[in-house]
């Protein structure tokens, strides 16, 4: 078992016009094979904290300690991040031009993994992968984030999550724009890399939807940079019928 830990931390976004506290001291503690639901209203720090943990320049540490089995996470670079065993989506870029799919794919596996994947083993399980999130066989030979629909976005963020198979996974508003078909694939595709490699999932998300398909050890709901409350998944039936409303007020 790996553990992720989150201790006290806190997050400046840093603009033109100075910066900010946002993250006011995060506890968080996210073994392998569980599940943890960041909920919480817009605004309260929750992409903040998925950028705090892969290493945006925009969002300064000014406080607390990320570990990962005792390593410091924030001491590492992007790419450690990635060794490490933390998958975050949104540390690739928008668009990789002239980089296909299978390219791409194959130089982040290398990287992560220090050598290159066996071709044979690869180019199967690619294939297999593709099919189990019903991606065209060709969308492999286009190039990255190319005119992809935010459905094929979502995907190939899942696509690389079962190829990379990292120890930890944040996933940040990853049923954002996704129909009821779509987000059903994905969220196989998260429970799927869950059981086959033990994954660690951070699910940022503002909508309970996504928790109908997977279902989360813990809830956290973040408000205004702090947790306000952590139960489990039964608070998020309870976020479901009632809002955050409550937090507000309370904040
Ligand atoms: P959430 O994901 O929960 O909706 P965010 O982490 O995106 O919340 O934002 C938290 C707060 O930080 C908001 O008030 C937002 O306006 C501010 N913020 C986040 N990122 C930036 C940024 N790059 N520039 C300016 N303000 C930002
Ligand atoms: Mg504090
Ligand atoms: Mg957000």
């Amino acid at each position: 078992m790996s553990t992720l830990k989150i201790n006290d931390l806190h997050v400046d976004v840093v603009t033109e016009a100075g910066s900010k506290e946002i993250l006011r001291g995060i506890d968080l503690e996210l073994n392998t094979n569980e599940t943890h639901a960041i909920m919480g209203p817009n605004g309260s720090g929750k992409s903040t904290l998925a950028y705090a943990l892969a290493g945006h320049p925009r969002y300064e540490v000014t406080g607390g300690t990320v570990t990962l089995d005792g390593e410091d996470v924030l001491a590492m670079s992007v790419d450690e991040r990635a060794k490490a065993g933390i998958f975050l989506a949104m540390q690739y870029p928008v668009e990789v031009p002239g980089v296909t799919v299978t390219n791409f794919l194959r130089t982040a596996k290398t990287a992560v993994d220090g050598e290159a994947p066996k071709l044979r083993t690869w180019t199967k399980e690619l294939s297999a992968s593709m099919k189990n999130l019903r991606m065209d066989p060709e969308f492999a030979s286009r190039n990255v984030n190319e005119g992809f629909s935010g459905g094929e976005k979502k995907r190939h963020e899942i696509l690389q999550l079962q190829m990379l198979k990292p120890l930890f996974a944040v996933l940040d508003e990853t049923d954002s724009g996704l129909d009821v078909d779509a987000l059903r694939i994905v969220s196989e595709g998260v429970n799927k890399a869950k059981e086959e490699t033990g994954l660690g999932v951070m699910l940022i998300t503002h909508y309970t939807r996504i928790l109908n398909y997977i279902t989360p050890d813990r809830v956290h709901v973040l408000v205004n940079g702090r947790v306000a409350e952590s139960g489990g998944p039964e608070l998020a039936d309870r976020l479901e019928a009632e809002g955050y409303d409550r937090f507000l007020v309370e904040a």
